[in-house]
């Protein structure tokens, strides 16, 4: 059936463009046709196809694209509360080995996946990034037709299980099936997990098959300096209490970002997750190479990492989007609660900026940056509202600063959004015909 529905709002944030006071937004067959302010005209409505067009007032909320997480692990949702907050990331990666070790049944794993899956999107989050070991995750994504690109994570150091570990993931991924709105890709844990020889691997495989780019977590930990420049440290202790050591690795004695670049792992679009300890001159290399930083700014405390370096981040021109990391080291799976710590850390960065990185920047990172992360004419109808107290001044400033779950709503206009709602709708009624179909 063909809908057409202009919704009218206190503020429309488009992201890409000013936020419209007392705006509307009209969207047809699931696609944003035009936004605008009281008093212009829809003109980009379909006139070949006279709709009914449904005029619906929403009242004091914020509409706004949903957002995108560009970091999780969704098959580590079992462990949450588990985990505690540690000092220091190898503390805090023993906590998990040990908890992981005591074991989750695979019925646990899935339905902790699916919860989660549910909370994201009730968290307002239109597409996501997912780490998977086991790849649980992407027919529980599908099934709740969720846009995601799940990256196969491999890890192992001894150079000599590089070359069947990478043989066995990417069968793994042949047979899971790449298809939208769900992409596989592999993908290196880390430069201290992870055999030169797999990440080489990784690289050229994504390189030779014209693919997307592919992550890794990157330059989190201060140990992660050490073990690479001197191969020694926490790092280093770990991979011989786990029997990972390879005798013949001998460390590189560079920073992880000059590490990656000889193993010719820096592409345009790839993900470099964390970046906590990243210098200036990192930074430049990896603008250089167009990569997309991923910032999880309250994992990165969770796990004692520390605060990322976002003024840095910033002057270098990187690209930044943002992810929550998993429900093992961070309290929920709500980006808009990342926003609010990136907001106490930077309190001078525009909130647009800020925005930005959460909507138009996390779709770039995922390749839907034609289909999301903007309000915009052609893109997709994935858009959330929420209340605000009447009278709000900037409302790019009030989305940034801490959004309660009860205040935000999926629109679902003319094409029903099959996400959850969190709270209800402002009790506005609707203005003028018939009111839209409600799921
Ligand atoms: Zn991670």
């Amino acid at each position: 059936m063909n809908h057409a529905t202009r919704l009218h709002a206190a503020w429309i944030v488009p992201v890409i463009a000013p936020p419209i006071r007392n705006g509307w937004i009209a969207i047809q067959d699931d696609r944003i046709v035009a936004v605008g302010e009281q008093g212009d005209r829809p003109a980009g409505l379909d006139a070949a196809r006279p709709a009914p067009f449904v005029e619906r007032d929403l009242g004091d909320v914020a509409i706004l694209p949903g957002l995108i997480n560009a970091h999780t692990h969704l098959e580590l949702s079992w462990l949450r509360h588990r985990v505690p907050p540690a000092p220091s990331m190898p503390q805090w990666v023993q906590s998990l080995l040990a908890v992981r070790t005591a074991g989750a049944t695979g019925e646990h794993v899935e339905s902790s996946v699916e919860a989660a899956i549910d909370e994201a999107v009730s968290w307002g989050t239109v597409a996501m990034a997912d780490i998977a070991n086991e790849l649980v995750s992407p027919a529980l994504l599908r099934r709740r037709a969720v846009d995601a690109v799940v990256f196969h994570e491999i890890l192992g150091f001894p150079g000599r299980v590089a070359p069947a570990r990478f043989a066995a993931a990417r069968a793994r991924i042949e047979t899971a099936g790449d298809a939208s709105p769900i992409r596989l890709r592999l993908a290196p844990h880390a430069p201290y997990s992870t055999s030169p020889a797999l990440i080489r691997a990784i690289a050229d495989d994504a390189a030779a098959r014209g693919w997307p780019p592919t992550a890794i977590h990157v330059a989190e930990s201060a140990d992660e300096l050490q073990f690479l420049s001197t191969g020694e440290g926490a790092w280093a202790s770990m991979l011989s209490t786990l029997g990972m050591r390879e005798p013949s690795w001998h460390p590189p004695a560079t920073s992880p970002v000059a590490y990656l670049e000889d193993l010719g792992f820096w592409r345009p679009g790839t993900l470099a997750v964390h970046g906590v300890q990243l210098t200036r001159a990192e930074l430049d290399t990896l603008a250089a190479r167009d990569v997309t930083i991923v910032t999880c700014p309250r994992s990165n405390v969770w796990v004692g990492a520390g605060r990322p370096p976002l003024e840095a981040f910033v002057a270098c021109g990187v690209r930044i989007a943002v992810g929550t990391d998993s429900l093992a080291s961070s309290p929920d799976l709500s980006v808009f609660g990342e926003l609010a710590q990136l907001r106490r850390w930077a309190p001078d960065l525009p909130a647009r900026t800020l925005l930005s990185w959460a909507t138009v920047n996390g779709a770039r990172a995922l390749g839907l940056e034609a289909d999301l992360g903007a309000l915009a004419p052609g893109r997709r109808a994935r858009v959330l509202a929420v209340r605000l107290p009447p009278g709000v001044q900037d409302v790019e400033e009030m989305l940034v600063s801490g959004i309660s779950g009860a205040d935000i709503a999926w629109v679902d206009s003319a094409n029903p959004w099959p996400g959850p709602r969190v709270g209800a709708w402002p009790s506005r009624p609707d203005t003028a015909q018939s009111p839209a179909p409600r799921p």
